[in-house]
């Protein structure tokens, strides 16, 4: 399997830090907790599709694309890291946000990864809630196309053979970090969304035989269909990298239990989970999606899922720019008592 026979666009900050998370794993008492900084990706803050967009974007040059669109929802991550590519390549960035929360707070709809869209220039449309958003952008793309535009699209959270190509990239990169330094990797744990990036992590670990579980921890489908998601996206990018059969349905594990509310709508365990990272590490965590992944880990540590002697890798997907979206969350917030 070798990455270089795919078209890149090197921008990302690689390789992320692997840092281990001293106060937290001491204020746990159960295993030793790593990060993998993916939120330092560099890229206007970065994030994890900062990796998948190395991929798609050149993908986009390679067809002379003068436009790239990709949608998601308003405080959308990945809309802001196309954007940022997009300015850095010279291409127009024309991104549909969809409304899942139905939230009128000003902050939510103007600042945190909205402002930030804009600042890199993209252009932004609104879209209800629950609508089809992949027919959406084709839609809007015919009238681009007539008006003889180049349009790359680019699909939700960049999450397709191509994009999953930048987080098998990112397996053969944490397995080198810690091989390096002695570190056995018992469980390596995640936020899953659009699923790209739990997808091609399998891909990457299972076909190094890396012997490392995977866990994703869901922020919006079920979890017999965010599997569904993953796995079926996992079979296709190990297609196209040459290794069909490489991941079994069995490897693919994500647990839900930590969605709350819905998409994009942060619970008491997510609050305390950012708290925790912020006051214990210094670090930043995002209310949509890494937020939840952590508190997913934190409950698994605290219910000895896992355990003493055990190393953990959380690997920080991003997002942090959205805390500037959800400000009222923390100002109702009544978990900081629970916290200390
Ligand atoms: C998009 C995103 C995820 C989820 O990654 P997927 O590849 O969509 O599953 C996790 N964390 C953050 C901060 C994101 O922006």
């Amino acid at each position: 399997m070798h990455l270089s026979r795919f078209p890149r666009v090197f921008l990302a900050h690689l390789p992320t830090p692997l840092e281990r998370l001293d106060r937290l794993s001491r204020e746990l008492g159960g295993p030793e907790i790593w990060i993998k900084r993916d939120d330092c990706t560099g890229l206007s803050t970065g994030g994890n599709k900062t990796r998948k967009l190395e991929f798609l974007m050149a993908e986009a040059q390679a067809m002379s694309a003068d436009v790239v669109m990709t949608q998601g929802a308003t405080q959308s991550n990945h809309a802001r890291q196309t954007a940022a590519f997009a300015a850095k390549l010279g291409m127009a960035c024309h991104i549909l946000l969809e409304d899942r929360t139905g939230s009128n707070n000003h902050n939510y709809n103007e600042n945190g990864n909205v402002l930030l869209d804009h600042l890199h220039g993209a252009a932004t449309e609104k879209r209800p809630g629950g609508v089809d958003m992949q027919a959406e952008m084709e839609a809007v793309a015919v009238g681009m196309r007539a008006a003889g535009r180049k349009v790359y699209i680019i699909p939700g959270g960049g999450s397709n053979p191509t994009g999953a190509l930048g987080y098998v990239n990112c397996a053969f990169e944490l397995v080198g970090q810690a091989n390096d330094r002695g570190l056995v990797i018992d469980h390596l744990v995640t936020a899953t969304g659009s699923a790209g990036t739990q997808a091609g992590l399998i891909v990457g670990l299972k076909a190094i035989n890396a012997g490392i579980p995977l866990l994703g921890f869901g922020v919006r489908a079920p979890k017999a269909k965010q599997e569904e998601n993953v796995f079926n996206l996992a079979v296709k990018t190990a297609e196209k990298l040459g290794c069909p059969g490489v991941v079994q349905r069995g490897d693919v594990v994500a647990d839900t239990g930590y969605v709350g509310p819905g998409y994009g709508v942060p619970q008491a365990d997510t609050l305390e989970a950012i708290r925790m990272f912020a006051e214990l590490e210094g670090i930043l965590l995002d209310p949509v999606y890494s937020g939840k992944g952590a508190a997913g880990l934190i409950d698994y540590c605290r219910k000895g899922h896992f355990k003493k002697g055990q190393r953990v890798v959380f690997l920080h997907t991003g997002g942090s720019v959205a805390l500037f979206g959800y400000d009222a969350v923390f100002a109702d917030d009544t978990s900081r008592q629970a916290a200390e």
